[in-house]
């Protein structure tokens, strides 16, 4: 865990959060401040800050089936998108791997306001 990070303090248990799948390695909460009728973050258990770090086909994949696991529970079936923010510039505002699963509303395409 790394030491005052939010999202180890909600993998752990330490801090509440609106958790929605949990397994061995891969938490999923509800985002505080929603952009999408559904917006859950999945993250890894363990502190990893961004995809530049991830080197873990087990965790990978299990990073997968916990976003497909969350469309799946949240009926997300027709069409849902998956974002992850990597460095400052793109918006990341927590350092720790999270993926974006959004879904319930018609999507924009760019993803980024003009
Ligand atoms: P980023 O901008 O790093 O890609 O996304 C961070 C996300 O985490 C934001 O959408 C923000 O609303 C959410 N967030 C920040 N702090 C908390 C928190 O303490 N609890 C929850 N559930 N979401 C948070
Ligand atoms: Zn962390």
């Amino acid at each position: 865990m790394a030491e005052d990070c939010i999202f180890c303090k909600i993998a752990s248990g330490e801090i509440k959060g609106n958790v929605v799948y949990q397994d061995e390695r891969v938490t999923a909460f509800r985002d505080l401040n929603p952009q999408a009728p559904t917006h859950v973050l999945v993250i890894p258990n363990r502190h990893i800050a961004d995809v530049r770090e991830l080197d873990d086909p087990e965790l990978s994949l299990a990073l997968m089936r916990g976003c497909r696991a969350v469309a799946e529970q949240e009926g997300l079936g027709s069409g849902w998108r998956l974002v992850t923010n990597v460095g400052p510039d793109s918006g990341q505002t927590v350092f720790h791997l999270h993926w974006h699963v959004l879904g319930g509303r018609k999507m924009g395409w760019p993803p980024f306001p003009a």
